[in-house]
């Protein structure tokens, strides 16, 4: 069995890396590609189901599964934890299913430091203005709390070069093409290949 491959990807809050995710996920079967549900200790927005968006936990909840070692990574983003189950990561790569993981840069330093063949992409939005138009666009998040994570844009988006690809997402579609072309890349490498097409390989070089 090919393993799946594992994809990091980080953005500032409002850059739209959750669109682009759950666009490429309808595009995908579910044996193809999942993405991971985060734990956090932040509170529901309107409409976030339990287990759908993340897995929202206490933070002595929180506390103790990070003691149990419980985590691949996790972070303090915004005051509040977020964090990656390790348990759900490894039992899906191993069915050969890619995961995209939704998470913030610090997350994506340590995952990179335990998983070296895992996948990273950033999403850049195309301009401050835009971003701060998409934040208030989601109507999601009170004004102190749009204020604070545009504060912390600029400093999300000084880790780009840590990652292997740059998408700007200005034009929805054409953003959504871009990451779909870098799974598609992904998929076409030689040992993935190699293990896919093995029967017919074996053929074509048979005498
Ligand atoms: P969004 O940025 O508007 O989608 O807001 P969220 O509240 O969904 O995410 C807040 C931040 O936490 C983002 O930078 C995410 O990438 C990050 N994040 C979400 N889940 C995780 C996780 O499991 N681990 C880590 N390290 N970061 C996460
Ligand atoms: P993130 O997960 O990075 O915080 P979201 O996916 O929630 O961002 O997107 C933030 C908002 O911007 C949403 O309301 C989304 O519909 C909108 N959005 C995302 N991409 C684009 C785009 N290319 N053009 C216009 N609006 C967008
Ligand atoms: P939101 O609260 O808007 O859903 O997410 C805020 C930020 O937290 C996003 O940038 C998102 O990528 C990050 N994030 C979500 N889940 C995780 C996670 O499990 N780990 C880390 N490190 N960051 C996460």
């Amino acid at each position: 069995m090919v393993q799946g491959t594992l994809y990091i990807v980080s953005a500032p809050s409002g850059a739209g890396k959750s669109s682009l995710i759950q666009a490429l996920l309808k595009t995908q079967p579910l044996y193809d590609t999942q993405v991971s549900v985060s734990h956090t200790t932040r509170p529901v927005r309107p409409g976030e189901k339990q287990g759908e968006h993340y897995y929202f936990v206490s933070k002595a909840e929180f506390e103790r599964m990070i003691n149990e070692d419980a985590f691949l990574e996790y972070a303090n983003v915004f005051g509040n934890y977020y964090g990656t189950s390790r348990e759900m990561i490894e039992q899906v790569l191993s069915t050969g299913v890619d995961v995209f993981l939704d998470i913030d840069w610090q997350g994506a330093q340590q995952i990179r430091n335990k998983m070296p063949q895992t996948r990273s992409i950033f999403v850049l939005p195309p301009s401050k203005e835009e971003l701060d138009r998409r934040l208030r666009g989601r109507g999601q998040d009170s004004d102190e709390i749009i204020a604070g994570r545009m504060a912390q844009a600029v400093a999300e988006m000084s880790h780009y070069a840590e990652y292997d690809y740059l998408i700007v997402n200005d034009e929805f579609n054409t953003a959504l093409m871009d990451l779909k072309t870098i799974i598609r890349a992904e998929r076409l490498r030689l040992n993935r290949q190699k293990l896919r097409h093995d029967a017919l390989i074996t053929k074509l070089l048979a005498d």
